[in-house]
């Protein structure tokens, strides 16, 4: 009997477009602008001072707030994983979702088959490498509107990689459950395969754009719960 439902998000609930398609956009051409207007706040002024340090070190010179504002703007084109950075990002992040100046997109499926599982007596979480502040964004403020009262548990990278099967082993801990009585939903086998190791029933969520797989599949959730 299954008693959690637990959803990766990028490709699962959620295009996995979403991120590089609205958010990193959004951040690039909201970035000056807020670090401007925000750079007196204690924790702005803080991740502009770590950029400034980042640059003394690795290319010898110093930068004042428009030459750091200018190699965040790189940073962002580059991918690069900068602590100041994703401070920084989370902040955009924050006040453009609570302006509605977008959605965290989730799939059509998705709200009315969380509606089900409850309605079942199991209940819902989440399971996502994006942190537990930015999950309850995506959901709070989706485009089925705020889903975060469906979802009991949020779990990011803290809990432990997405690819080991100890990070499924401590879910199941943390939610007082064995195992057999989650199923887990993800686009990705490699995370499928470490939840399966761990006792997890699985399932493998092929939106379009995903590759099928060897392991059990569903295309949508229109057939949520099942036993
Ligand atoms: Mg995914």
């Amino acid at each position: 009997m299954i008693k959690l439902y637990l959803f990766d998000i990028e490709g699962t609930t959620t295009d996995i477009r979403f991120v590089h398609t609205v958010l990193f956009p959004y951040s690039r051409t909201q970035l000056p602008e807020f670090v401007r207007n925000h750079h007196h706040e204690e924790t702005i002024a803080a991740a502009v001072s770590d950029v400034q340090a980042t640059v003394l070190k690795e290319e010898g010179r110093t930068v004042d707030l428009d030459g750091a504002i200018a190699k965040l703007l790189q940073w962002i084109d580059e991918d690069r994983k900068h602590g100041a950075l994703k401070e920084i990002q989370g902040h955009i992040w924050d006040l453009g979702y609570s302006r509605n100046d977008f959605q965290g997109h989730v799939y059509d499926d998705v709200a009315p088959s969380f509606l089900r599982i409850l309605d079942s007596g199991a209940t819902v979480g989440i399971y996502s490498s994006g942190s537990v502040h930015a999950q309850k964004l995506i959901f709070g403020f989706s485009t089925a509107g705020d889903l975060t009262p469906l979802i009991a548990h949020y779990f990011d990278t803290k809990i432990g990689g997405k690819r080991e099967r100890t990070s499924y082993t401590n879910i199941a801990t943390a939610t007082h459950l064995s195992p057999g009585e989650i199923r887990f939903f993800s686009d990705i086998p490699q995370e499928l395969e470490a939840a399966r190791s761990a006792g997890m029933s699985v399932t493998h969520v092929v939106r379009p754009g995903t590759q099928a797989s060897d392991f059990p599949s569903i295309a949508d959730f229109t057939g949520l719960p099942t036993r």
